[in-house]
C-alpha cells in the first residue's frame, strides 16, 4: 500500500494569526457549544456580533483550517475541536501551582518518602533519599475541581493514559508516529537532566530505559521499562490470576521501578528484562532494542 501523502496546508504562522483575534476564539467556542452545524445567522447570534460584515471577515479567517463550510452551515474541523480543547485545557491561558504533596507509597528504589509537586504544567515526583525522579506534562484542566488528596491518583491516571497513547505508537504532543529504543538509563538521560540537579546519568549502565522518538515533531518522551511493559497482556493476566487488577494498581508503585527488578542482559544486540512479582512468584518480560518482546519467563 502506498503511504498516504501529507501536505502542509498552512504554515504555522498563518495558523496562529488566524487565532489572533478574540472574536475568532468566540466563534470556535460558539460552534463547540452549538455542538454541530450552525448557519451563518445562528452563529452570529451565538457570538453576539452585530456587524455582519465584521463577523463574516473573522469567520472567513477560520474557514479551511479550523472551520468547515457545508451547504448546511459551519462546523468545527478536527483541528478546530483540538485547538478549542487546548484553550479549554488552560494550557495557553492559566497557570496553576500545587503545594508539594507527600505520596503514601514509598519510593520503590530505596523505600524513602516521595513528594509530588506541580508547577509550569509539569508534575514532578522526587524521592527525598535517592535520585529517582519522574516528571511529565499535565494540563491544568486535569486538576479542575479536584480535592488535594485526589491529586496523586489523578496525576497517576493521567500519566497512564499518556503512556497508553505512547505505547500504542502515537506522539503525546503531535499525534505523529513514534519509535521506541531501549537504552541504558545513563545514556537516555545523559545531558537531559543536568539542570534539574538529578544524577540519573550516574546510575548503573545495566538499568534499561525506553526513549521514544517522534519523527514528526522531534519530541523524545521517555519511560522506565517497568511502566512501559506494565500493560503487556502476559503481565496483566499474571496479576489477574493472583487477584490483582493492574488497572486499579497505583502507577506510583511502578514508577521508579527497583533496579534489582530490571536489567540489561546483553548489549550487542541489546536485550533487557523487567520482572514483576506477586504472591512470591514472578514474571519476566524480555525485550530487544526496539521494545519487541522476545520472551516471557515465568
Ligand atoms: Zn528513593
Ligand atoms: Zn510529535
Amino acid at each position: 500500500m502506498d503511504e498516504p501523502e501529507l501536505v502542509d496546508q498552512t504554515d504555522p504562522e498563518t495558523v496562529f494569526t488566524a487565532l489572533s483575534d478574540s472574536s475568532r476564539i468566540e466563534i470556535l467556542q460558539a460552534l463547540r457549544e452549538i455542538g454541530g452545524t450552525a448557519t451563518f445567522s445562528e452563529l452570529r447570534e451565538a457570538v453576539g456580533t452585530r456587524d455582519s460584515g465584521k463577523f463574516n471577515y473573522h469567520l472567513d479567517k477560520l474557514v479551511g483550517q479550523f472551520v468547515t463550510r457545508t451547504d448546511a452551515g459551519y462546523e468545527l474541523t478536527q483541528a478546530g475541536k483540538q485547538i478549542h480543547g487546548a484553550i479549554e485545557a488552560g494550557a495557553y491561558t492559566v497557570t496553576a501551582t500545587i503545594e508539594p504533596i507527600e505520596l503514601t507509597t514509598p519510593c520503590p528504589v530505596c523505600g524513602g518518602s516521595r513528594t509530588l509537586s506541580y508547577a509550569d504544567e509539569t508534575v514532578t515526583v522526587d524521592c527525598d533519599s535517592c535520585a529517582a525522579v519522574a516528571a511529565f506534562g499535565v494540563p491544568p484542566s486535569v486538576f479542575a475541581d479536584c480535592d488535594r488528596e485526589a491529586i496523586p491518583d489523578i496525576a497517576g491516571r493521567y500519566l497512564r493514559t499518556t503512556f497508553r497513547k505512547i505505547t500504542s505508537g502515537f506522539c503525546p504532543f503531535c499525534d505523529g508516529p513514534i519509535e521506541p529504543t531501549v537504552r541504558p538509563i545513563s545514556e537516555a538521560f545523559d545531558g537531559h537532566l543536568e539542570d534539574t540537579g538529578n544524577d540519573l546519568a550516574a546510575q548503573p549502565d545495566d538499568i534499561p530505559h525506553v526513549e521514544y522518538d517522534c519523527t514528526q515533531c522531534g519530541a523524545t518522551p521517555t519511560g522506565g521499562l517497568g511502566l512501559v511493559c506494565f500493560d503487556h497482556p502476559a503481565v496483566v493476566s499474571f496479576y489477574y490470576d493472583r487477584g490483582v487488577d493492574v488497572q486499579e494498581e497505583s502507577i506510583w508503585n511502578v514508577i521508579g521501578f527497583p533496579p534489582d527488578r530490571q536489567t540489561i542482559r546483553a548489549t550487542d544486540p541489546l536485550e533487557a528484562a523487567v520482572s514483576y512479582t506477586a504472591d512470591g512468584e514472578s514474571i519476566t518480560v524480555v525485550v530487544d532494542e526496539t521494545l519487541d518482546v522476545v520472551a516471557i519467563e515465568q
